[in-house]
């Protein structure tokens, strides 16, 4: 994946994209050290960067939270209708 342009990048910081390019991007500077590099450059590029991770953490968390109660589901499904 190569890596966005300035202009994409002011879009981004400024919230212009649409919801599924926002997402793509922020995938993108995610994995890539050579945007991390590049915001470290912009004004506020770090707290930027710890926003995403926190933000990233809490959905891990969510989607952990949603696969245990899901595995409780099915737990408590072969509890009762395994024995039947
Ligand atoms: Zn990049």
């Amino acid at each position: 994946m190569s890596c966005p342009d300035q202009t994409t990048i002011d879009d981004w910081v400024c919230g212009d994209l649409s919801p599924e390019q926002d997402a793509n991007e922020e995938t993108h500077f995610l994995s890539c050290g050579r945007c991390a590099k590049r915001f470290d450059r912009l004004t506020g590029g770090e707290e930027i960067i710890a926003d995403i991770r926190e933000l990233e953490r809490e959905r891990d968390e969510y989607a952990s939270a949603l696969s245990r109660i899901s595995e409780t589901g099915q737990t408590l499904s072969e509890t009762l209708f395994g024995a039947i």
